[in-house]
């Protein structure tokens, strides 16, 4: 047992972080920032490739995003981190793992799953989250078997975040406008046979409530062969009451409310305010045909924001696909506190607690989604990383002497385990084949778009390379 503090020179700090989306890198790189900390990062991924959300989130044609990538490619590069991909946590190690090999566990695993709208007829078949969705484009090995039935003129998406938009984009987009990206090629092949003329994208409440930023409705607008309507029962026309972001964004949507048709528009997205999904009905092959749509009106709830309230008027819509973008949620992890509703891991600033406002689970943290829900774009993580961070190095200040932990014991219980972890030699060999293969299709890549064939390709890579 060593009497030094982990941090120092001749015991660095061993952390495992579990999940290489942006919050685990933005964790990674704040572990690794201060000069005088001796620290050794594990990053644990299920996946052989790394990025989260980067990769299989952020929409194909937002390549200006994903650019974000070229920083944690640095942070994968410094000697004091390895990635340890194709590893999942639950699966291949426990949390008790974990606690026995690092001095501390961060969890940035994210937001996996959907939240439910609750109403009937949501599990038939053509109803999807557009998490699915957005999984299938961006070849997400969990999500690349789904079919999406694109063959009925009309689409409808639920909810009105920036998710919603991206799904309504990629669906009216051309698909030669998609064509260079890294959009999965099966979607594309799909997308380009698609008989999908009219998106309705459904809002619950008004434009003033609308989660989506003007930048990102204009984007689709701004389609050239794509039209877009608004239609809401109410407009707010005192519009000093809000902040200058909303207030652009009720001047725009106005100004699509007024405009007059778009000539030689192919494809139509309706956006109706103040509108809900009721139920959805099958036709004759037992699939989604239609959605029941309920018209709402706005009521002010006792702590002052304002809800959504049914006014009984009720109209029915065709649609051979229904995608909910309702807001994701974050899952449980065996062995970790979970709060259900929120859908997020309990911390107080980051510290992992037994229940909201429950004792601490010591050398546990959060950052990211799993810590504070689905909400921000990808550089909101950085800060929020940071700030876990720094509680995880003044609490590092208490520990030990702890026993000694290794790298080599790392690597000793995985091989015990028999398990093949994907390496940063793997992933870049995976990189590599799919720029390569993306490069002769004119795209920026081409993904693999399951692990099996990730891991195939790393190991005919480690044999070709020695
Ligand atoms: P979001 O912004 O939280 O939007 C969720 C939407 O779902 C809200 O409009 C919400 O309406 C609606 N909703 C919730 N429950 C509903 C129900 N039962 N019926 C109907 N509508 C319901 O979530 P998101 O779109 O999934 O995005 C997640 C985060 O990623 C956001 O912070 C977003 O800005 C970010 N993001 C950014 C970009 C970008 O910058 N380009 C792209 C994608 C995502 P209410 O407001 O009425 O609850």
């Amino acid at each position: 047992m060593s009497l030094e503090p982990p941090g120092s020179l001749g015991r660095p700090l061993r952390v495992a972080i579990v999940g290489a989306g942006p919050a685990g890198f933005y964790a990674a790189e704040a572990l690794l920032r201060p000069k005088d900390l001796a620290v050794e990062v594990d990053l644990l991924e299920r996946l052989p490739v790394p990025f989260g959300l980067l990769r299989a989130g952020v929409a194909p044609d937002h390549q200006q995003i994903k650019r974000a990538s070229a920083a944690f490619e640095r942070t994968a590069a410094d000697p004091r981190l390895r990635f340890l991909g194709n590893l999942e946590l639950g699966r291949e190690l426990t949390v008790a793992d974990l606690l026995e090999l690092y001095d501390q566990v961060i969890v940035c695993t994210g937001s996996a799953s959907d939240r439910r709208l609750g109403i009937p007829g949501e599990e038939l078949g053509g109803s999807h989250p557009a998490t699915a969705f957005v999984g299938w484009y961006n070849a997400h090995p969990d999500f690349a078997e789904e079919r999406f039935d694109l063959s009925a003129p009309r689409a409808v998406v639920v909810g009105a975040g920036n998710v919603a938009i991206d799904v309504v984009r990629i669906l009216v987009s051309e698909p030669e406008r998609l064509g260079p990206t890294d959009i999965a090629g099966y979607a594309l092949e799909a997308l380009r046979a698609s008989e999908v003329r009219e998106v309705v994208l459904l809002v619950r409440r008004g434009p003033a409530e609308a989660a989506f930023d003007e930048r990102e409705l204009r984007a689709v607008a701004e389609l050239a062969d794509v039209e877009v309507i608004v239609r809401s029962p109410e407009f707010p026309t005192a519009l000093d009451v809000y902040d200058h972001a909303t207030q652009r964004k009720l001047r725009y949507l106005s100004e699509l409310a007024a405009a007059p048709p778009k000539p030689g528009a192919r494809r139509r997205v309706t956006v109706q305010f103040l509108a809900s999904p009721v139920e959805l009905h099958a036709g004759a092959d037992g699939r989604v045909a239609r959605v029941s749509v309920e018209e709402n009106r706005l009521a002010v709830s006792e702590n002052g924001t304002s809800r959504a309230v049914g006014t009984g008027a009720r109209h029915d819509l065709e649609a051979g696909l229904v995608l909910r973008s309702i807001g994701y949620l974050g899952v449980p992890i065996a062995g970790l506190p979970f709060d259900g509703r929120a859908g997020i891991i309990p911390n107080r600033d980051g510290r992992v607690t037994d229940g909201a406002g429950g004792p601490v689970v010591p050398r546990v943290y959060v950052a990211g989604w799993i810590k504070r829900g689905p909400t921000g774009v990808i550089g909101t993580n950085k800060a929020d990383a940071a700030a876990t961070v720094a509680v995880m190095l003044e609490d590092a200040k208490q520990l030990g002497p702890e026993p000694e932990r290794s790298r080599a014991a790392v690597d000793a219980r995985l091989a015990e385990r028999g398990v093949r972890v994907a390496t940063l030699i793997d992933w870049r060999a995976i990189d590599e084949l799919e720029r390569e293969v993306g490069r002769d299709l004119g795209k920026v890549r081409e993904k693999l778009s399951s692990i099996q064939e990730m891991m195939r390709h790393a190991d005919r890579a480690r044999g070709s390379s020695g």
